[in-house]
């Protein structure tokens, strides 16, 4: 599914990604943890094509395809999500509109017919339900002065809806009351289906209490220093990141 390799990546000159290696198999689970700034979120945004952040060495297979050469709008339609740290808005474009077009072209892409307004609707009545989310957001602007944890709940909507082939959540920061965790779970484990991959990243353990990873990794100065199962995870909590030592732990 997503094969990284020897990943070198700087943003504003700062070398930042340092050698990182990952490899994600259809329908795993991957947490991936680590200090603060150890490089997660600029993972997410290098995968995500972010602008200003510079690759300058390694590889980045997605379904056979050289990721680092799609443009941005194709790694979305080849099935690639990232549910952004902070969601944009978008005054006076409908989520319902917003949604409905990146669906039909995300099924355009797979030679899908596209979803007439009606089958659009049904679709996302019930990914609105499934997120606790009410109607009216349907209507309303993208992400239009919305609270924190409706713009999570609209952006695990739009995770249900799109149905990518590979998730990334990014959840280092975002605070999440435990309201907001479950949701964010319950749309994960929902979505987990022996094909969809996930990537979680995290700084707590306290997520995947109630997602239980296939594979945990620590990221700590730019590379994967250490992997194993989720009971990594239950380590960390406990230990903290203290056995990566003085250079990388400080902020843990
Ligand atoms: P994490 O998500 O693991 O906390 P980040 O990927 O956000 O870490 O950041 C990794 C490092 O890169 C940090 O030292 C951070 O200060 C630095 N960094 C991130 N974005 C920028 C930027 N735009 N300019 C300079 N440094 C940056
Ligand atoms: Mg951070
Ligand atoms: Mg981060």
């Amino acid at each position: 599914m997503l094969k990284i390799q020897n990943l070198h990546a700087s943003v504003e000159q700062k070398h930042i990604l340092k050698g990182l290696n990952l490899d994600i198999k259809p329908g795993e689970v991957h947490a991936i943890m680590g200090p603060n700034g150890a490089g997660k979120s600029t993972l997410g945004y290098i995968l995500s094509g972010r602008e200003g952040y510079e690759v300058s060495e390694g590889s980045v297979d997605f379904q056979g395809e050289d990721l680092l050469e799609m443009e941005i709008e194709d790694r979305a339609r080849k099935g690639l999500f990232l549910a952004f740290q902070y969601p944009v808005e978008i005054p006076g474009v409908s989520n319902m509109e917003f949604m409905k077009e990146s669906v039909n072209a995300m099924r355009e892409q797979r030679g899908e017919a596209p979803l007439s307004a009606a089958e659009f609707l049904k679709k996302a009545k019930e990914a609105c339900k499934q997120v606790q989310l009410p109607l009216d957001f349907l209507k309303r602007g993208v992400n239009e002065g919305f609270s924190g944890g409706e713009k999570k709940r609209n952006e695990l909507m739009q995770m249900i809806l799109l149905e990518p082939t590979l998730c990334i959540l990014d959840e280092s920061d975002s605070g999440l009351d435990i309201d907001a965790l479950q949701v964010v779970a319950n749309g994960v484990n929902s979505q987990r289906d022996g094909k969809r991959s996930f990537i979680v990243i995290t700084h707590y353990q306290r997520l995947l209490d109630y997602i239980e990873p296939d594979h945990v990794h620590i990221l700590a100065n730019g590379k994967v220093v250490k992997s194993g199962d989720a009971s990594l995870a239950k380590e960390v909590e406990k230990e903290g990141y203290a056995f990566l030592g003085q250079d990388n732990a400080e902020e843990a």
